[in-house]
């Protein structure tokens, strides 16, 4: 495992090399689920400024537009606005609230929404980064949103890119993949370097 201050290397549950600091023996990183749901209402909330202002700022007021708009039927189109992406954000939040990754001295391990999956590192026969584009992944375009969350000087890889934990053949002759999509995991970096520590930097390929 790696100190989480010094990210020096040291069995898990024994002190830091460095700073003294017990290393933790197990990581775990969970979903983006609530972030796609945060950006989304604000997204939601930003329009109904919008519209607020737009009524009021040389119309009548917010009050007799509204009555008009139920009156004529246009409300609904404007509630569909304010509320779609309310609902797409619900929809990701639920796709991604079971996802956990959990990194120990033994191996790696995956909850998801499609499905559970571990390795042992002793197991992992190749680390792999290839590009990908936003709307092939599992997520679909919506992964682009991650974008978002990145805050201040933190790497941004570009092109988004994936990254796999090839394992052994499962007992139909394929290979088990673990597979890190751009956007779905907190902590990607973090989550990298651990990985690293134990099956050495990723190849491109
Ligand atoms: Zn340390």
């Amino acid at each position: 495992m790696l100190c989480p201050d010094c990210h020096r290397s040291a069995p898990g549950g024994t002190p830091c090399p460095a700073c003294g600091r017990i290393v933790p023996d197990q990581e775990s990183m969970s979903g983006q689920g609530s972030r796609y749901f945060v950006v989304l209402v604000a997204l939601s909330l930003a329009m109904l400024v919008l519209l607020l202002l737009a009524t009021t700022l040389g119309g009548p007021g917010p009050l007799p537009v509204l009555r008009r708009l139920a009156a004529s039927g246009w409300i609904w189109l404007y509630l569909a606005i304010f509320f779609i992406p309310i609902g797409i954000g619900i929809y990701y939040w639920l796709m991604l609230r079971e996802e956990e990754v959990i990194v120990t001295d033994e191996g790696i391990s995956r909850r998801s929404h499609w499905g559970n999956e571990s390795l042992r590192w002793d197991e992992v026969c190749a680390f792999n980064r290839q590009p990908i584009l936003f709307r092939q992944t599992r997520l679909g375009r919506i992964s682009g949103l991650s974008r978002l969350f990145l805050r201040g000087a933190r790497k941004l890889d570009l092109p988004p890119v994936c990254y796999e934990l090839v394992g052994p053949a499962d007992t139909n002759g394929l290979p088990r993949v673990m597979r890190f999509e751009p956007g779905t995991i907190e902590e990607m970096p973090w989550l990298l370097q651990l990985i690293e520590e134990h099956v050495g930097p990723p190849v491109d390929v």
